[in-house]
């Protein structure tokens, strides 16, 4: 780093980068930072107040600080957003799944009639009850088949 690029704090007195500083006065940010937390920590009131006046008497100011900000952390609130939206649909993938789980174990009439409506070709609306009912008998019937090797395996170790 050529000297030319730097600049030394008047109040902490480190040689710091150009944009360690604000574009007027000699204290680095941070040092102006800490000072204005000092402020606000022995007056809060008046710094409240002081900032208020600031922004009354600078309204074009206050939407161009705005809109920088806004646009350093435009990136950062997409990526929120997306990884928000990541998670919440996995989550509600998760539950989707869990509660088809149970709808398959009950044999819940909208899980048979989902399956009746895809075999079949008939609208999921209009399939009738007794074809409801003949797929649950059905599927009762091949999950007890699908349990006997099991229970004959417990009963002749
Ligand atoms: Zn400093």
């Amino acid at each position: 780093m050529s000297d030319a690029a730097t600049k030394t704090c008047s109040k902490c007195g480190d040689v710091k980068a150009f944009d360690a500083f604000k574009k007027i006065g000699m204290q680095c940010k941070s040092c102006l930072n800490e000072m204005a937390r000092k402020r606000y920590e022995i007056n809060p009131e008046r710094v409240a107040a002081n900032s208020k006046k600031w922004r009354q008497a600078n309204p074009e100011k206050v939407i161009a600080n705005y809109l920088k900000w806004e646009q350093g952390n435009r990136d950062k609130r997409v990526a929120k957003q997306k990884e928000w939206a990541i998670k919440n649909r996995r989550k509600r993938a998760q539950q989707q799944s869990k509660r088809d789980g149970l709808l398959r174990k009950n044999l819940a009439e909208s899980y048979l009639r989902n399956i009746v409506s895809r075999t079949t070709g008939i609208e999921y609306a209009v399939v009738p009850q007794a074809l409801i009912e003949v797929k649950r008998k059905h599927l009762q019937i091949l999950r007890k088949l699908k349990e006997k090797p099991n229970e004959q395996q417990s009963k002749n170790p």
